[in-house]
């Protein structure tokens, strides 16, 4: 079986570190990028992004989904973050997650998205 893309972007180092290491052993191909700026080529070789709310560089995780959605309709979008509050109700996210984020939970939620 082929194995999934994600793309997760954080401009946070740690976060980026343990996601990478997190979703390898899951068994799933990554590409991790520090910023929306970086991560938006890379949206068409992804089968699904998880992305940080809150990076420097002017593109939200928010603005981020929209371009993501944009580009590639079908691809599910998770938003991390440890601002919940922050994110908008008009936001185009499958699914919001809160930092510090449970395992078993977003790798449900990863497989569940994947699985449609
Ligand atoms: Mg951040």
């Amino acid at each position: 079986m082929d194995k999934k893309t994600i793309l997760f972007v954080d401009d946070n180092k740690a976060m980026r570190y343990i996601l990478k290491e997190f979703l390898a052993m899951s068994g799933y191909s990554t590409i991790i990028c520090e910023d929306g700026k970086h991560a938006i080529p890379h949206i068409n070789s992804a089968d699904m992004l998880i992305t940080d709310l809150n990076m420097p560089g002017g593109i939200s995780g928010v603005e981020l989904t929209k371009i993501a959605k944009r580009k590639k309709p079908g691809m599910p979008v998770i938003i991390m973050t440890g601002a919940p509050t922050d994110i908008p109700a008009n936001h185009v996210a499958n699914e919001i997650i809160e930092k510090p984020f449970d395992v078993k939970r977003l790798r449900k939620v990863i497989s569940d998205l994947l699985r449609r």
